[in-house]
């Protein structure tokens, strides 16, 4: 069988067809994936996982008792961590998806502060959702961070039961108003005396995270800690 000169056709269909950064849209050279060179040294890392009483924990005092909380990126309105999370949650790019959730396994992991996390638990989609969009998101972030970690990923316990609409342009009592009793916990002794870590692709004003705490609540030795690929800044 004769071999395919996969380079040259690689690179001629490249020349017709480049690759884009996804964020700035420029075309991509050399080894660059989905991202450029430039763009990747603007990224908006939080590196707070280390920092006990970092911001992410202050935005759930009073609300949801955590253990202990972290974001890898710092979201902005029509920032790179914005395009990121666009490209994982509706383009389904896997790749970033990998990518992003290894870097912040890595960061949960050199912490020392998530070393005692018994398993990850994505925040759930609404299955009628999750079919549409054939993935959640946050599971894909969790398949990631559990090969660093090297803990089990729980899909089947905390489920969504309410189908929402969109959030974005609610006020936040709208949102808590949506928001509410929108999650269910199928076995809670499954979760009973253990630490889980809850998986989002984005916090904002937190509603989300705090409504499944609230379905999670009342479980007996329940420790609850809190990891997303961006937040919002205070
Ligand atoms: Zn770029």
């Amino acid at each position: 069988m004769p071999h395919l000169p996969v380079r040259p056709f690689r690179e001629l269909f490249q020349l017709f067809f480049p690759a884009l950064c996804c964020h700035c849209g420029e075309p991509l050279v050399g080894d660059e994936t989905d991202l450029c060179t430039s763009c990747l040294a603007q990224m908006p890392w939080a590196h707070n996982a280390a920092t006990p009483d970092n911001e992410v924990e202050k935005r759930f005092i009073g609300r949801v008792p955590c253990q202990s909380a972290a974001s890898l990126l710092v979201f902005h309105q029509g920032g790179v961590a914005q395009s990121i999370v666009h490209h994982i949650k509706y383009y389904g790019n896997l790749r970033l998806a990998r990518q992003f959730g290894l870097l912040l396994g890595k960061e949960l992991l050199e912490s020392g502060r998530f070393g005692d996390v018994d398993c990850l638990v994505p925040v759930p989609l609404h299955p009628l959702r999750k079919m549409r969009r054939g993935y959640n998101q946050s599971q894909l972030l969790c398949q990631a961070i559990a090969e660093t970690l090297r803990i089990p990923v729980v899909t089947n316990n905390l489920v969504r039961r309410r189908y929402t609409t969109s959030q974005t342009h609610k006020s936040r009592q709208d949102r808590m108003d949506n928001m509410q009793e929108v999650f269910a916990v199928r076995h809670p002794e499954q979760f009973a005396d253990r630490h889980i870590l809850l998986v989002d692709d984005i916090i904002t004003t937190g509603a989300t995270t705090e409504n499944c705490y609230h379905a999670l609540s009342g479980i007996p030795g329940l420790r609850i800690s809190i990891a997303s690929l961006a937040s919002t800044a205070f």
